[in-house]
């Protein structure tokens, strides 16, 4: 492992903070080191309080920072003397701890300090960094992991045997540090948690870290243990059709929707199909700071192993408000293991799903190191059920937000690149929907920056394109809750006397041919859509009120809309709804340049302003309008309607 430490980066510094600030992201920076949330540093600072008293304020990372991307903001001040007098309690509820941390730091709109500060007070250097290195891990979690531990160190760390972290691990450190440390101490190692360095300065608490964690690297590269073997599984294509089937279990478990996402790289599928996973795998989690339950699950027929994982960590980083019992306990697995669909994960959100498979791809490297080394051998149950209780008691210290509306499920809407379907793909996302979109235009692959979305270039009237499609909404989010038919042509005026059979064939293949397909191909999955499926129709003024010059389209969207109704009457046994919304006059869609507009409003004779507004209410009509309702049609506001046709066109005479 290298040091990224930069001298002349450094030098802009001055101050003890912004240094800190500096090595912690270099620390953050490293996955090997520190994953999503994982580690806390700290530095302490004599400073003047306000009546001039100096008083020793310990600066240590606080929830909801990442130390990849911490700033000054992100550390918590904390007065050291009642921290330091804590450590020397018997007993400390952790309420009460995190209580006192809370009502002792001197900034009062500061984030709460880690669970770890009165270990960090407790340590009498100027710079503390904490990393849950994996190399260390990997030899902790071995037979006899203390004796290499020591081998490794030897004198030069203070090694504390595992203990859950929180107060009893801070009045363990308090106990056994100060008769275990000498002249000669560099550092702290946690067994089967991580490593602690501290020096003088930034720089050199930093680099003690980095050098020790190259020390445990060197012994797994010595011992043979580093590399792994070169993997030979070529990955083929599964059958994917039980991955919505699989979702809709776990869901009815945890009693809330969630995403399921697969990985297929070979280093996952070897691992999956190693004979002794159960032996591997089972035993559970690298660290109890990621896993709280592991169990078997009979999953439709086949045993998959299943791990409930509950990331103390990632819920103090990313969602330090989220945390609440129902989320802590529900039964639903995190993490899943399969021979020929390789490793599935599960969270809330995409953005959490991804966060689950990180931590776990870290596990197996894990694993696999620990095993080259002689033999994986995880914590006992015991540790790994206290972590739970622990968890417990935190949770109730956390306000519980009211999560997204649509947090967990899954949309897919097409022609999103643009107009009213890219204000679908927006209001789907604002309400939390992971969202596939699809579009001819390829522009919809970055369309948004987001884990949860997924854009795919796709000519819908190619029944191939469209199974990708699919495939690809199953391998990344799992199933299919909601459907927004959007995509569609609008061909320039041609009167029926005109109209070519191309013309005709070429505007009901996309506007209704590819619509049934879609659907039909869409059912098993909205079926199994654990709040139920929801179809939504983008149609048409034309539906109700049909223009002349608009024969291919306008009846193409009638045909659509008669198709909408029989889906009502043969889905609703599945508890799906369809309803559809007829949008007049949105002009803010790339159909619709100025030229245009101008053009079409001189033919009336209007200004451009009247023309937009020419319906009863004189209001503009825009894409978010439709979009916003079409959103609102898939939640609970309409849960009980299905066939409904709803006009949003500002009142127009002739379809009222
Ligand atoms: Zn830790």
């Amino acid at each position: 492992m290298k040091s990224l430490w930069n001298d002349s980066e450094a030098a802009q510094l001055t101050d003890d903070l912004s240094l800190r600030v500096y090595s912690s992201r270099l620390l953050g920076s490293d996955p090997a080191l520190v994953l999503h949330g994982g580690g806390n540093t700290s530095v302490k600072i004599a400073q003047p309080d306000l009546f001039g008293q100096e008083e020793e304020i310990l600066y240590v990372k606080g929830s909801g920072w990442d130390l990849a991307s911490i700033q000054v903001e992100g550390f918590t001040p904390v007065r050291m003397e009642p921290l330091l007098k804590l450590g020397g309690l018997d007993e400390l509820s952790d309420m009460e701890m995190v209580n006192q941390l809370k009502t002792h730091q001197t900034r009062a709109s500061a984030p709460t300090a880690s669970v770890e500060a009165i270990l960090h007070a407790l340590l009498p250097y100027q710079y503390v960094d904490h990393t849950h290195a994996d190399s260390l891990i990997a030899i902790c979690n071995t037979p006899d992991g203390e004796a290499r531990i020591r081998e490794i160190y030897g004198d030069d760390l203070v090694i504390i045997p595992y203990v859950m972290p929180g107060f009893d691990l801070a009045r363990e450190v308090a106990k056994r540090f100060p008769r275990a440390a000498h002249r000669g101490t560099v550092g702290m190692v946690l067994m089967n948690h991580g490593l602690f360095s501290f020096g003088a300065s930034a720089k050199e608490s930093y680099e003690r870290m980095i050098e020790l964690v190259t020390r445990a690297e060197a012994y797994l590269q010595a011992q043979d243990a580093w590399e792994l073997p070169e993997t030979q599984v070529i990955p083929a294509t599964p059958d994917f059709s039980s991955i919505p089937a699989i979702r809709k279990q776990i869901c009815t478990a945890a009693r809330r929707p969630m995403i399921l996402k697969s990985y297929r790289s070979p280093q996952v599928l070897d691992f999956c199909r190693r004979e002794d996973l159960e032996s591997l795998a089972g035993q559970g989690p690298a660290t109890p700071d990621h896993v709280i339950r592991t169990k078997r699950l009979p999953m439709l027929g086949r045993e998959l192993h299943a791990y409930t994982e509950a990331y103390r960590e990632y819920f103090e980083t990313h969602a330090p408000q989220a945390r609440n019992p129902v989320q802590m306990l529900d039964p639903a697995p995190r993490v899943m293991l399969d021979r020929e669909l390789g490793m599935l994960t599960l969270g809330k959100s995409a953005q959490e799903v991804d966060i689950v498979a990180d931590i776990y791809r870290h596990t197996i490297e894990i694993i696999q190191r620990a095993d080259r080394l002689g033999g994986w051998r995880a914590l006992p149950a015991k540790a790994i059920f206290d972590v739970e209780y622990w968890e417990l008691e935190q949770a109730k210290l956390g306000k519980s937000d009211k999560p997204p509306r649509f947090q967990g499920e899954v949309a897919m809407i097409t022609g999103a690149a643009s107009g009213i379907g890219r204000a679908c793909a927006e209001a789907m996302l604002s309400r939390g929907a992971a969202v596939v979109g699809l579009d001819l235009d390829p522009a919809i692959e970055g369309l948004f920056d987001a884990p949860g979305f997924l854009g795919a270039a796709c000519d819908l009237t190619d029944p191939a394109a469209l199974t990708q499609a699919l495939q690809q909404t199953l391998l990344n989010f799992g199933g299919l809750d909601m459907l927004v038919l959007n995509a569609g042509v609008f061909p320039g005026g041609c009167a029926v006397a005109e109209l070519s059979d191309d013309e005709w064939r070429r505007v009901m293949q996309i506007n209704l041919d590819a619509n049934l397909r879609l659907l039909r191909e869409c059912h098993p999955l909205l079926k199994l859509a654990p709040n139920q499926g929801r179809v939504v129709v983008i149609g048409s003024k034309n539906v109700p009120a049909p223009g002349m010059g608009a024969a291919a389209y306008s009846a193409s969207k009638a045909a659509l809309n008669q198709l909408a109704r029989i889906v009502a009457l043969e889905w609703a046994a599945d508890g799906i709804r369809i309803n559809s919304l007829h949008p007049d006059a949105v002009f803010d869609t790339g159909l619709w340049s100025q030229d245009i507009l101008e053009a079409r409003a001189a033919h009336y004779g209007m200004s451009v302003k009247a023309y937009k507004t020419r319906n009863l209410l004189k209001t503009e009509i825009t894409s978010r309008d439709v979009a916003e309702l079409a959103a609102e049609l898939c939640g609970p506001l309409f849960a009980k309607t299905t066939a409904a046709q709803i006009p949003v066109d500002g009142g127009n005479e002739r379809v009222v």
